[in-house]
């Protein structure tokens, strides 16, 4: 099967597997892995802040920085199909004692304006405070989406302003990066905290970073180990990430070609993609409005060779490219789709 499911699909690669199997590893809850140590020092640098530290994996990132960002009661603002929101189980509520205040997004933003709308103090006797202010950038469930990097700027300047921390979900921070054309240090300085994912474009098996300012890092350590995330020889992990680091950012622009070249081929054969959706590694099928329905569509695609997946938009399914998949496999699932869907080809 060509597995379009997800980028968390995405194999160690042989190169990667060796890398894990001469990692140098100690006792991480000691501090003594070099793997361990030497990908947070990495981390920290490629991110533009002071310090990093690895977790197995990215929600568990972002719960921390959740964690260090707010007290219970306090309220975070994101958009309202975020990771965070939607995907991690009620996690700001049960780790931090976080209220969430969604916001209705478009291509996965919300402006600075209605941050300045929705925010409150809670000074007013009654009201929780508003102190979080989480953004993420790919934005998953629209379909891998890029905040521009003014826009990063003017929501971090709102928050200065506001006296709200800013959360930056990065999982696809790279991708982001990648995407539009800056380093990755240049989005994510603008964050008080910031998380990433080695599992998803990078190919990693697991693992994660926070980031932060190194007074808001310790604190994080401690609530690492307090969500038992506090580790022993991880750097069996760490060594796929750090080979990561160095090997598997660049290449996400291949990804993205790919996700573009896929888009045009299956919006010339007549299938519904919106082509200005796709930014990133991400395209998007609307599959309603060809008057399939989402598991009928699945398991015809899957019938026919192609693994794509539902999204919480009705009637939408991805195709999410990343490591493994080839140009190959594109000519083959580009072909695939519109013939499995039934989809009439444009007359020539
Ligand atoms: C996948 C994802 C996460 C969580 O990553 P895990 O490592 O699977 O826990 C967090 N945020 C976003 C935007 C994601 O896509």
């Amino acid at each position: 099967m060509i597995d379009l499911r997800s980028d968390t699909m995405s194999q160690p690669t042989p190169a990667m597997r060796e890398a894990i199997a001469s990692a140098e590893v100690g006792d991480e809850q000691w501090r003594e892995d070099p793997t361990v140590n030497e990908l947070e020092r990495r981390a920290a640098e490629l991110l533009g802040h002071e310090e990093a530290v690895f977790v197995p994996t990215a929600t568990m990132a972002n719960e921390i920085a959740l964690r260090v960002l707010g007290q219970p009661g306090d309220e975070v603002i994101a958009e309202e199909l975020a990771h965070m929101l939607v995907a991690e189980l009620g996690g700001p509520a049960v780790h931090a004692g976080l209220m969430t205040r969604p916001l209705r997004g478009e291509g996965g933003r919300f402006s600075p304006e209605e941050v300045r709308a929705a925010a409150r103090k809670g000074d007013l006797g009654h009201v929780p405070a508003t102190r979080i202010v989480a953004i993420e950038n790919t934005h998953n469930q629209s379909g891998g989406r890029v905040w521009p990097l003014e826009d990063v700027r003017a929501m971090a300047e709102t928050c200065r302003d506001l006296e709200l921390a800013l959360h930056l979900d990065g999982a696809r921070l790279f991708n982001a990066a990648i995407a539009s054309g800056v380093e990755p240090a240049a989005i994510a300085a603008e964050a008080d905290t910031v998380t990433i994912c080695f599992s998803k474009g990078l190919g990693c098996p697991l693992g994660a970073i926070v980031a932060g300012s190194s007074e808001r890092m310790l604190r994080a350590r401690r609530y690492k180990h307090q969500f038992g995330g506090a580790m022993r020889q991880a750097g069996i992990v760490a060594a796929a990430c750090v080979y990561a680091l160095d090997h598997h950012i660049e290449r996400l622009a291949d990804d993205h070609a790919r996700a573009r070249r896929l888009a045009e081929t299956l919006h010339e054969a007549g299938a519904p993609v919106d082509l200005d959706q796709v930014e990133t590694n991400f395209v998007q099928l609307d599959v309603a409005a060809i008057g399939l329905e989402v598991g009928v569509a699945l398991e015809r695609l899957a019938a026919g060779g192609v693994g794509l997946s539902g999204t919480m938009h009705p009637g939408v399914l991805r195709a999410v490219v990343h490591l493994g998949i080839s140009d190959e496999d594109i000519d083959r699932a580009a072909e695939a789709i519109p013939r499995t869907l039934g989809v009439p080809a444009h007359a020539l």
